[in-house]
């Protein structure tokens, strides 16, 4: 079993929620390889034949659009993990202004930029909308969550592994 966790527009916290599965990690890695994963390790693009792929983040560039797709056409199952990914999240609060004032409030208004900040230029151009996952390419499962709760990914990370049948939650937002 081959386990993908892409990241796309998203904070990671949805990468780093998996961590809380503390020990019951080990068990999973004892079924199944996490082959490609930005935030842990460092290979820089995903591997052909990927049982399941775990996406996080919405899609809100052009570089996150290249990426769902190539991660979508290597896995076989894709998930779209947190509320990032299935409903476009906070990513989807960028809507609200123009690229150019959120990357001058980004790298020039907030307390922490320094100042004469210069605003990279290797930013990729912006969609004209940020996507959830599921607008974009074929969903296989939705975990919601801002990120997903423990409690819930200790119920379906292991079944999703072992390909046993996985009950999710009703709610739409918070997954408890
Ligand atoms: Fe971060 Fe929440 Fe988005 Fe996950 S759903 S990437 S925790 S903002």
């Amino acid at each position: 079993m081959k386990i993908a966790i892409e990241e796309l527009a998203g904070c990671s916290g949805c990468t780093i929620s998996v961590l809380d599965l503390h020990e019951m990690l080990l068990e999973v890695i004892a079924e199944a390889d996490i082959v490609y994963s930005p935030v842990i390790m460092d290979v820089k693009e995903p591997p052909e034949g990927i049982d399941i792929a775990f996406v996080t983040g919405a899609v809100r560039n052009e570089e996150n659009e290249e990426r769902l797709n190539l991660i979508r056409k290597r896995a076989k199952k894709l998930v779209a993990f947190g509320t990032c990914a299935c409903y476009g999240g906070v990513s989807g609060l960028s809507m609200l202004g123009k690229q150019e004032d959120l990357f001058n409030c980004v790298y020039r208004g907030v307390e922490t930029a320094d100042e004469g900040n210069v605003i990279p230029t290797d930013v990729p151009p912006f969609l004209y909308r940020a996507f959830a996952v599921g607008d974009l390419v074929k969903v296989d499962y939705y975990v919601t969550g801002c990120p997903p709760k423990e409690k819930f990914l200790r119920t379906i990370i292991p079944a999703l592994v072992r390909g046993d049948p996985i009950e999710l939650s009703k709610k739409s937002v918070c997954s408890e």
